[in-house]
């Protein structure tokens, strides 16, 4: 028996061989958390062979790496999962044991079920190229092609939409979703009238293809990338390609396809504008209801809390928060179950397309409906001050408004909360403050550009103890945030934002 990873999407590091087991760790590839692996057997039909995946303590999400069920395939036969009775995750030790007794002499075996550059071309080459056009926007930085679907008016005239997939590469999810969109609104004429659906089904198209699962990687996660001049070309394309539709029509809803970590449910998350905009949040909720209607796949709970905790000084180059930013419209991800739904369901790619079938026809509904109230799941802890709005939960801190100032009062140790002013600045600004106790705080200054994206970069500045005054002025639009900290309960802050002269 050999094993290889010398194809599109394979990766596996310390790849071993004992008899018939194959030990293997989720190749890092540049990666803080790997997940993603491919690799090919040869000459194992009619063995049992034993995969060990032994690093998954490292790997994102590995907690939950229980309820992994890796897939195979022999030959160019079709993908199947390892049966869950022949899959146990030791969580001690981090390695995840699986078996199966390959058919074939060239078996290929994965994470989950992959989706390549080969498998995007054989599905647009099946599409009608009069009403699919196949839209190459430029190359990656390994010179592959950036390419796009599009399908309604050619001419991008009413309403569009755009949906991406793949800022991590191994969340193959999304563009098996994106099949099934596309495939829906081209069955069905009443959901294509005055519409055109954009959608880049791959965007990291360098890590898809050379086996990496890309999140977080260097200099700059794929995801964390949408700036006003972005790292990534497929980003900066997709900006330019965004500007353009909402010059030529009407932008209705920007959306983004991910899996989340390995044991969650799929799950809707707004951009987080949501958080201090009712309006904003009912159209986002009444979209997400009107997906729902016929998806009992997607998980309706309590909102995710754990999907607050990561926005901070980041947030706003997160692709939906940015798109929302600078064009003003819905925008919300979508996580997609990598195997099993909230009701234990198992995922398939089939399921996944079934999905994109769901998302042409709740849009459809939320268009006719006029977007109408959704019902907000929104977290009733979640603070809402005048002018300033949270941008994670704060923990062990009350806030609450006196007039024009902002108070907040640590309730135990440790205490944190951080926030960001809701209207952007232009001219001269005052921030006052006073605080008692063992408290600290930071101001962190965000400037934006003329296409309406965060510019790269942000100072931060430390506030001095007690008592203080900081005069800004830093030209352009910009914005702040101010992150305090706590070591005891009882210790309080007292912010005012003045305008000066
Ligand atoms: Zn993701």
């Amino acid at each position: 028996m050999q094993v290889s990873t010398d194809f599109p999407g394979g990766g596996a590091d310390n790849l071993r061989i004992d008899g018939d087991t194959v030990s293997f760790e989720a190749p890092a590839k540049g990666c803080p958390q790997p997940m993603w692996f491919a690799f090919r057997l040869l000459g194992a039909a009619g063995r049992r062979v034993t995969g060990r995946l032994t690093n998954g303590r490292a790997c994102l999400g590995g907690g939950q790496l229980g309820v992994a069920q890796p897939v195979y395939r022999d030959g160019a036969g079709a993908w199947h999962r390892v049966m869950p009775q022949r899959c146990s995750y030791d969580a001690a030790s981090g390695v995840l044991t699986f078996w199966f007794t390959p058919t074939s002499d060239e078996t290929t075996v994965a994470s989950i079920f992959p989706y390549q550059l080969a498998d995007l071309d054989a599905f647009r080459r099946k599409l009608p190229a009069d009403r699919a056009r196949w839209r190459v926007l430029g190359e990656s930085p390994h010179g592959r092609p950036i390419a796009m679907l599009e399908v309604g008016d050619p001419e991008r005239r009413g309403e569009v939409v755009w949906v991406t997939a793949r800022h991590h590469a191994g969340e193959v999810q999304g563009s098996y979703v994106i099949e099934g969109l596309v495939s829906r609104v081209l069955s069905a004429p009443w959901l294509l009238a005055g519409r055109t659906f954009c959608c880049l089904p791959i965007m990291d198209v360098d890590a898809v293809e050379e086996g990496s699962y890309g999140k977080d990687q260097a200099p700059i996660d794929f995801n964390r990338d949408w700036s006003e001049s972005p790292h990534h070309p497929a980003v900066r394309m997709v900006q330019r390609e965004l500007a353009a539709s909402a010059a030529s029509g009407t932008l209705t809803l920007f959306l983004d396809l991910h899996g989340p970590a390995p044991g969650d449910p799929s799950f809707f998350l707004p951009s987080r504008r949501w958080t201090c905009d009712d309006a904003y949040a009912q159209r986002c909720f009444a979209l997400i209801d009107h997906v729902a209607r016929d998806w009992d796949g997607l998980a309706q709970g309590d909102y995710p809390r754990q999907a607050l905790r990561w926005a901070e000084d980041n947030a706003e180059m997160v692709s939906a928060a940015a798109v929302e930013l600078a064009h003003g419209v819905p925008a919300l991800t979508l996580e997609v179950a990598y195997h099993r739904d909230h009701l234990g369901r198992l995922q398939t790619p089939e399921g996944w397309r079934g999905i994109g079938r769901r998302l042409a026809e709740g849009y459809h509904r939320w268009r006719l409906s006029g977007e109408a109230s959704g019902r907000v799941r929104a977290l009733p802890e979640l603070p809402r001050p005048a002018a300033w709005f949270c941008q994670s939960l704060p923990q062990q801190v009350a806030i609450s408004d006196d007039g024009a100032d902002l108070v907040l009062t640590s309730t135990a140790a440790p205490a944190r909360a951080r926030l960001q002013l809701r209207e952007f600045q232009s001219g001269p600004r005052r921030l006052t403050w006073q605080s008692s106790g063992k408290a600290t705080a930071r101001l962190s200054l965000y400037r934006y550009g003329p296409a309406g994206y965060r510019l790269p970069g942000h100072e931060t500045v430390p506030l001095a103890v007690h008592a203080g005054e900081l005069r800004l002025d830093p030209g352009g639009r910009w914005r702040c945030a101010v992150l305090l900290e706590a070591a005891e309960a009882g210790a309080t802050w007292r912010l005012r934002w003045e305008e000066t002269t």
